[in-house]
C-alpha cells in the first residue's frame, strides 16, 4: 500500500506511558514505529515533546443547552476538541446519534455512551432518555447495545418535593442494571453530585464516577482499592454557585449543599489524589460548557494540588489504557500531540500544541 499520510519524524522525546520514554520515533502509514524507516521520499519533522493524543472522558458531542444539535454542529464541536489536542473522546451521553463520527477520518475517535438515562423531572430537560425506575435494567441494556461499550446513568439530581439532591434509583435497581450491562460486555459510568448516591454505585460495581463531589474518604478508599476512576470536572463544579443562586428561594437546602461542595472543590480533588483514586480528565463540554477546554480543566486539576505530571498522564496514556485505546507503542495508530515545552513541568504548555497528529496526519498546531 502507498503511504498517503507521508512519513513523519518525531524528534522527541516520545512519552509512551508511565514506564517508557523513547528518544525519537516515526510515523509511517499512519502507525508509530521506533525503527528508522528506509524511505527515500519526503520526511516531515515534528519537533517537540510527544504525548499520546489527549483524552476527554466526559465530553458531550451533539448537544447544546437546548438538547440534540444538528450533525454539522456536532462536527464543529469535535473539530474544536481536536484542535486543542483531544484525539479521543468518551462521550458521557448524547441526545444525538453521533455514530456517523466513526466514519469521519478528520474527527477525533469517539467512544459513545449512547443516551443518558434519567427519570422524568430528574435531570436537565431534552438530554436524557427519561424512564421509570423499574425500566432501568432493560433500558440500560438497550443503551449498552447502542453505544460503544459504555452507558451513562444519572445517579442523583434535585428532587423538587424533597428540596435537595437525592438518588434516582434504589440500590437493588442499580445492582440489577449494572449486572445486566456487564453481561453485555459494556461498562457503566454515573453522574453523581450527592454523597447518598455513591455507596450504592460502588456496591453495584460502577466502572467510573463523574463529578464525585459527594464522595467521602471511605468512598475514596474503595475507589482507590478497586481502581475506579473519578472524573472531577472542575469547570462544571465551578457552576455550582450559579445553580445554588438560581434555586436559593425555593430550595435552600439544595442551594446550601451545592455551595458547600463548590467551596471545597479543590480540597476534594486533592483528597482524591492523596487517597490514590485514579483520576481522569473531563471537560463536560456540550451542555453549557464550550468544547476545546481540556487544557483548562487540566490546569484546574493542577491548581487543586495534583502534580502536573500526574494530570498529563491522566489526560493521555492512562485514560487510553483505561478505555482500551492505543498509546504510542510500536505499530500503534499515530494519534499524538507535540509541545514545545514539557506540560509535565508546566501544565500551561498543554494549551499550546505545536503539532496535532491524527491518524498519522498533521491536523492542527501552532
Ligand atoms: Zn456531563
Amino acid at each position: 500500500m502507498s503511504d498517503p499520510a507521508g512519513v513523519l519524524h518525531l524528534t522527541g522525546p516520545v512519552l509512551v506511558d508511565d514506564a517508557r520514554v523513547e528518544p525519537e520515533g516515526w510515523v509511517v502509514g499512519g502507525r508509530i514505529t521506533f525503527e528508522r524507516p528506509r524511505h527515500s521520499g519526503e520526511v516531515t519533522e515534528v519537533a517537540g515533546i510527544v504525548v499520546p493524543g489527549l483524552v476527554d472522558v466526559h465530553c458531550h458531542v451533539g448537544i447544546d443547552s437546548g438538547g440534540a444539535t444538528e450533525s454539522d454542529i456536532a462536527v464543529k464541536q469535535a473539530e474544536i476538541d481536536r484542535d486543542a489536542g483531544t484525539l479521543l473522546i468518551r462521550d458521557a451521553g448524547s441526545a444525538l446519534d453521533t455514530s456517523f463520527v466513526h466514519d469521519r477520518g478528520d474527527l477525533p475517535r469517539l467512544i459513545r455512551a449512547a443516551r443518558f438515562i434519567a427519570r422524568p423531572r430528574r435531570y436537565l430537560r431534552h438530554f436524557a432518555r427519561e424512564i421509570e425506575p423499574d425500566q432501568l435494567t432493560s433500558v440500560a441494556v438497550e443503551e449498552a447495545r447502542k453505544g460503544d461499550g459504555w452507558i451513562k446513568l444519572i445517579a442523583d439530581w434535585i428532587d423538587r418535593d424533597l428540596g435537595d439532591l437525592a438518588p434516582l434509583w434504589t440500590p437493588s435497581q442499580l445492582t440489577d442494571a449494572l449486572a445486566a450491562v456487564h453481561r453485555t460486555g459494556a461498562r457503566a459510568t454515573a453522574h453523581t453530585f450527592a454523597e447518598e448516591a455513591v455507596q450504592p454505585l460502588l456496591d453495584a460495581g460502577i466502572d467510573c464516577i463523574e463529578h464525585g463531589t459527594g464522595m467521602t474518604e471511605a468512598h475514596m478508599r474503595v475507589a482507590a482499592e478497586r481502581g475506579i476512576p473519578v472524573v472531577p470536572t472542575l469547570l462544571q463544579v465551578d457552576n455550582f454557585v450559579a445553580h445554588a443562586a438560581a434555586a436559593e428561594a425555593k430550595f435552600p437546602a439544595y442551594a446550601a449543599r451545592m455551595r458547600a461542595m463548590h467551596e471545597r472543590r479543590y480540597d476534594q480533588v486533592r483528597a482524591f489524589h492523596e487517597a490514590g483514586v485514579p483520576l481522569l480528565v473531563g471537560t463536560d463540554a456540550g451542555g453549557t460548557l464550550g468544547h476545546g477546554l481540556l487544557p483548562v480543566e487540566a490546569a484546574e486539576m493542577v491548581r487543586a494540588g495534583v502534580p502536573p505530571a500526574e494530570v498529563v498522564a491522566a489526560a493521555s496514556w492512562r485514560a487510553r489504557a483505561f478505555l482500551g485505546a492505543d498509546t504510542l507503542t510500536e505499530g500503534a495508530r499515530a494519534d499524538l500531540v507535540a509541545y514545545d515545552a514539557d506540560p509535565r513541568e508546566d501544565i500551561a504548555a498543554l494549551a499550546h500544541p505545536a503539532h496535532v497528529v491524527l491518524r498519522g496526519r498533521r491536523v492542527a498546531g501552532s
